[in-house]
């Protein structure tokens, strides 16, 4: 391969972020180049639980606040381009759910007054029953209520796997990453051995941002890790089930996706505040115990006597926040031909690409004429990580 190379953007990290990102510009004519070091979607991305918020679940705090309302767009432009007709065509990708739903076990309606006083909420929201119910609550012992919230889930492996194909001949792996400077300005960068130029230089690398940035003399915008232990089970009596369980407090006591393993089994992968603080300072032996015990108190008639149950940690990578809060927005930082960011959230992609996009207008960043691409290394895809835990 040549040892330099030019583009207009040049892209590092290869999760949701990056790959969105990327498909768009292509589509609008940028030619790109995404550097990925591991699997593509390894990162968070494969192993979020792949809910499109449109920020309902923020207003269990009670009122939505401005920022949460920045993410109440983001079901309709999924749901768009799933469709085949939106920003990017989609259309392929599985939909695990075209819902998710808040489960309030017993009769914890305290906690649901202060959400339903906003009256955005009480006009996204609506309560099911019977056969409406998500099928694993479809038990005569069940008691509580649901209510069906207009948030999708989707597989993220076919999603990886359709912005993978977007991105065509873009894709490059990348095991060392330098700066690659001219008269002290940030130019482009030197991957392992070829030197790329482009006229911005976007870094989206999850968790790996900072160090792409100490890399490159920077310590700003400053990152923090949000550690979780999640909890994945498989069992054949397990049916899908899409929902925040409500405690008595403003986080789920319990979040459940569920996700088709390769033998005709669901998989539930467990997270909300089972994950945080106290499951985080758990072994994965008493996280899995929690978890049972969670399971029994919750859905005592699932009989998970033949289940397989592992642990999995994992780290959400953020802007700083104060307290460690949690960012509702997509975040960008700009120095020169730099940019940096994270979206946060899966669902917030669109939001993170749109701000990159913006930059690109507002500096009259234009595609130009490019050589064609080499044959670049291509990265692998990452594999659910269900198939590697519970195989
Ligand atoms: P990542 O997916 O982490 O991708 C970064 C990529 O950069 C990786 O592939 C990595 O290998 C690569 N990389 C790192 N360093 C380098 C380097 N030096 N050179 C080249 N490449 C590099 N969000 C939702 O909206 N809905 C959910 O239901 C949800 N559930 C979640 C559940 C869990 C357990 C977790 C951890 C997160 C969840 N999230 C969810 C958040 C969501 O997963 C993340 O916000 C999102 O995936 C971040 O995407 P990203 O592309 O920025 O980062």
């Amino acid at each position: 391969m040549s040892t330099s190379l030019s583009t207009d953007v040049l892209i590092v990290g290869g999760g949701v972020a990056g790959l969105w990102l990327n498909a768009r510009l292509r589509q609008q004519g940028y030619s790109t180049v995404l550097l990925e070091r591991g699997a593509l979607g390894g990162g968070q991305s494969i192993k979020s639980q792949g809910i499109i918020h449109g920020g309902t679940k923020y207003a269990l705090h009670g009122a939505l606040t401005g920022a949460s309302e920045a993410i109440a767009d983001m079901p309709r432009r999924w749901r768009e381009a799933i469709g085949g007709a939106g920003e990017l065509d989609l259309a392929g990708v599985r939909l695990l759910s075209d819902a998710h739903y808040l489960w309030s076990p017993g009769t914890l309606a305290g906690n649901l007054t202060s959400f339903f006083a906003s009256k955005a909420v009480r006009s996204r929201v609506e309560q099911v029953k019977g056969n409406a119910l998500p099928p694993a609550l479809q038990n005569a012992r069940f008691k509580g209520k649901v209510y069906r919230l207009s948030e999708l889930v989707l597989d993220v492996p076919s999603l990886i796997a359709r912005l993978a194909q977007l991105a065509g001949d873009s894709l490059m792996a990348a095991t060392q990453i330098e700066p690659l400077r001219e008269s002290g300005e940030l130019v482009g960068l030197i991957v392992d051995g070829v030197a790329i130029r482009a006229q911005r230089i976007v870094l989206n690398a999850g968790a790996g941002n900072a160090e792409l940035l100490a890399s490159l003399g920077l310590d700003q915008p400053a990152m923090q890790r949000r550690p979780l232990h999640m909890v994945i089970v498989k069992s054949v009596n397990l049916k899908p089930l899409y929902a925040h369980c409500l405690g008595g407090g403003t986080k789920p006591r319990v979040t459940v996706t569920s996700h088709p393993a390769s033998d005709g089994r669901w998989v539930w992968y467990l997270g909300g505040d089972l994950a945080e603080a106290d499951g985080v300072a758990r072994s994965p032996e008493a996280q899995i115990e929690a978890a049972r015990r969670e399971l029994a108190d919750l859905v005592p008639w699932i009989d998970l006597s033949d289940a397989q149950w592992a642990t999995l940690r994992v780290e959400r990578a953020e802007p700083a926040q104060s307290n460690q809060v949690r960012p509702d927005n997509a975040f960008l930082a700009e120095q020169g031909r730099l940019l940096v960011g994270w979206p946060t959230k899966l669902a917030l992609a669109p939001d993170f690409s749109d701000r990159v996009e913006a930059v690109l207008t507002r500096d009259g960043i234009q595609p130009t004429p490019h050589e064609p691409l080499p044959a670049l290394p291509r990265p692998p895809m990452a594999k659910p990580f269900w198939e590697e835990l519970l195989p």
